[in-house]
């Protein structure tokens, strides 16, 4: 039935999908139509049921509908979906926001974590008055022209290094360096004296595969932009509000007693529905329109349903569900490489708080150079074993595996017992 409908969507959507990484194209076959989910499974149109590790690439965090979500979410909608005005699920949501994260007192919401990152980048430069933006190679910050420069996620997936119909002018004003290279920092901003307007960075980079931030990195960059009146923006549209309370930031920033000027949010933050933020201090999101004079609009941004999908969710993460969400990572991730192990796969686990993921390389992986030394045909016959014995992985090789805390012990060992069928499968 999938094969059939693939073949229905591939006539009227461009490759089948609204998303490229979603076709299969890494892994080959024909994507699987999803006609529902609950908890931490996931069920396809013909009825197979699958424990998921993807949790729709994030927000199913507390599991896939939960309970009190949906209420939420049926009653706001039961409302009236969207109404172009203020609204008061919005307000709550900007209030949360504020109240886990103290260094944020503005937030701006929009629909995608890409116009979130774009938002950012603009006012970045309205404020600094500079052109240029610097990226790290491999991560991820959304599709808008200005980031499809050396990026992870579907682009490394397809083997695209760049995107038609970037132009090279746009290119141009985007600088990428390696990732957790200090010295390829004070480099460029060496380089281009007053004219660097913000570097961008994920938090943990997750969309070349999981990269923890050497220690120490991210307050490095800090005081790297100090030092050249750049501003950081830290891109927690993946772990925002993932990976704890108040996302990375709390777990490294709070405690090293630095902060980024802006911060993004996407995913968790919408609860499953389309919704991000990007978020800072007054002093620079008070440059946005109407306060100030940077222009940012959204017909459903703030979107009541959204909003309220996104309170409804963040006032169940507490701490217990983190630690939740922490052993689940620490028991899949250490039943994955026991079953690669002892399969004789060559692999590498990265793990940073509850995200991780495996490369297929023996290689240790601190950047997209080495990310990209991966057997992705091992990873291709891994992640159709892993399916057929019934279990939904990203299909690449390049994304994080995503835990959510409605993981429990009878989905543990469905993950285990298929690992160890997929080890024997990637060995080839
Ligand atoms: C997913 C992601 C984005 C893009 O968010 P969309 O909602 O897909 O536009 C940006 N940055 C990071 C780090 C992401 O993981």
């Amino acid at each position: 039935m999938s094969d059939a409908l693939f073949d229905r969507a591939r006539a009227v959507m461009p490759g089948g999908v609204s998303s490229p990484v979603r076709a299969f194209g890494a892994v080959g076959g024909t994507p699987r139509f999803v006609a529902s989910a609950s908890g931490p499974w996931i069920t396809d149109v013909e009825g197979r049921s699958y424990v998921d590790l993807v949790s729709g690439w994030g927000p199913a965090i507390l599991g896939h509908a939960h309970p009190e979500v949906v209420a939420a979410v049926q009653a706001a909608v039961a409302k009236g979906p969207s109404f172009g005005a203020p609204s008061v699920p919005e307000l709550e949501l900007a209030e949360e926001i504020v109240r886990r994260v103290p260094p944020v007192e503005r937030v701006r919401f929009t629909s995608s974590g890409t116009e979130a990152v774009m938002t950012a980048v603009r006012l970045a430069r309205a404020v600094t008055g500079r052109p240029l933006i610097v990226k790290f190679a491999g991560c991820y910050h959304g599709h808008a022209d200005a980031f499809l420069v050396a990026a992870g996620s579907g682009v490394t997936t397809l083997g695209l290094p760049d995107s038609p119909g970037v132009t090279p002018a746009v290119a141009a004003d985007t600088l990428v360096i390696p990732y957790g290279d200090l010295a390829a920092v004070e480099a460029i901003f060496a380089e281009h004296p007053g004219q660097i307007a913000a570097l961008l960075t994920e938090a943990i980079p997750a969309n070349m595969g999981v990269v923890p931030p050497p220690a120490g990195f991210n307050k490095a960059l800090r005081e790297a932009c100090t030092r050249a009146g750049a501003l950081l923006i830290m891109d927690e549209v993946l772990t925002g509000f993932r990976v704890g309370l108040t996302g990375w930031w709390g777990l490294e920033g709070a405690r090293e007693d630095w902060a980024p000027d802006l911060f993004t949010y996407g995913k968790v933050v919408g609860g499953g529905l389309p919704l991000a933020a990007l978020a800072g201090p007054a002093i620079l999101m008070d440059s946005l329109a109407p306060a100030g004079p940077v222009y940012q609009a959204g017909t459903l941004s703030g979107n009541p349903a959204a909003a309220t999908a996104g309170l409804a969710t963040l006032r169940l993460l507490d701490a217990e569900v983190y630690a939740r969400l922490n052993t689940n990572a620490a028991r899949v991730a250490g039943m994955a490489t026991a079953a690669l192990t002892d399969a004789g796969v060559p692999h590498t686990l990265n793990r940073a708080g509850n995200l991780f993921s495996i490369f297929f390389t023996a290689n240790p992986v601190y950047d997209y150079a080495s990310a990209k030394t991966q057997d992705t045909a091992a990873f291709a016959r891994f992640f159709h074993a892993m399916l057929d014995a019934g279990v939904w992985l990203p299909p690449s090789a390049y994304e994080a595996w995503f835990v959510s805390a409605a993981h429990g012990d009878a989905e543990l060992s469905t993950i285990e017992a298929a690992l160890v069928v997929a080890a024997k499968a990637a060995r080839g």
